[in-house]
């Protein structure tokens, strides 16, 4: 079964993918699983799980934080905090996961993830292995390989012809075998692709 992690819709101010065109990109590229996470609210996760019928959806946000982006799956309220260690404590109340959005992205500078060490490793669920616009996507691997650290994929779609260029393949039980690194992985390896989307939100003033 096919996961991708990492959408976005008009709920983000990046994004103008309509709900509906979400869930339609969603049945064509063959994904079971989405998570909606739009960048600091879960109203457009909440709307889309209410309007989906065949996709299953998980209601999810990308909470900005002093360090850079995390990636939270599993909310039922949105997180109030803007620090990294609050925004931790206020996901795991609420039982959620948490992982960091695209760890090293050069093209991301100066908004690319600021503390990559122990002391936040120890206190995530793993990182973002695969991002669909991500050049160094090679570079996480490694730190991922090192660490041992537990990783999901997404497409960070902002256009829905970009849903499902990369997502997390499982067999029954995402968390559990994403978490056990038993999952495996579909990823973007389209540069051109890649650079074709960033430039357009850039051009766009969205990015
Ligand atoms: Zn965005
Ligand atoms: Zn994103």
């Amino acid at each position: 079964m096919k996961a991708d992690l990492h959408v976005h819709t008009e709920y983000s101010p990046c994004s103008k993918t309509k709900i509906k065109d979400v869930l339609i990109a969603a049945v064509k590229a063959g994904l079971d699983t989405i998570a909606v996470t739009d960048h600091n609210t879960i109203k457009g996760a909440l709307l889309t799980k209410k309007l989906s019928k065949d996709v299953k959806v998980i209601i999810g946000c990308e909470k900005k934080c002093e360090y850079g982006e995390l990636l939270i799956y599993g909310l039922k309220k949105e997180i109030k905090s803007k620090k990294f260690t609050g925004i931790i404590k206020e996901a795991r109340k609420q039982g959620a996961k948490i992982f960091i959005s695209h760890p090293i992205d050069y093209a991301r500078f100066p908004n690319m993830w600021k503390k990559l060490n122990d002391e936040v490793f120890k206190l995530v669920d793993g990182v973002e292995l695969y991002n669909g616009r991500n050049l160094f996507n090679k570079r996480v691997k490694r730190i991922a390989e090192n660490k041992k650290l537990a990783g999901v994929a997404g497409s960070d779609a902002h256009y829905s012809e970009e849903l499902g260029n990369t997502y997390v393949i499982y067999k029954k039980d995402l968390w559990k075998e994403v978490i056990s690194n038993k999952a495996s992985y579909y990823h973007n390896n389209n540069v051109l692709n890649k650079l074709k989307y960033l430039l357009k939100s850039f051009l766009l003033k969205w990015f």
